[in-house]
């Protein structure tokens, strides 16, 4: 997956469109990620065994990987992923400027 954990991303379609946020965790299996903030609900829990409290929590659901376009740290726009091979290993670059990843 082009994206990884600790990315900031941008949401192109659904109900958070346009919205920034950080990659909180990624799920390459999926093709999910969870972002800070990006399709957060609330759900309503009550108390179990191992829960005491019963309340609203807000949660942030994952949502596809294909949603969302990187942000480049260096030009801060949303850019497409490249990969450009570099003593011997594969570094992730953006493909607008160049700027690794
Ligand atoms: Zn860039």
């Amino acid at each position: 997956m082009k994206i990884h954990k600790g990315d900031s991303v941008i949401v192109l379609s659904g109900k958070d469109k346009g919205r920034r946020g950080e990659v909180v965790r990624a799920l390459p299996k999926e093709g999910r990620i969870i972002v800070e903030g990006v399709h957060r609900v609330k759900r309503h829990q009550r108390t179990t065994q191992v829960r005491k409290r019963a309340g609203i929590i807000e949660k942030d659901l994952a949502v596809p990987v294909s949603i969302v376009a990187l942000v480049c740290p260096k030009e801060h726009t949303p850019t497409r992923v490249g990969y450009r091979l570099a003593e011997g290993t594969k570094r992730r670059v953006c493909v607008r400027c160049g700027e690794g990843l």
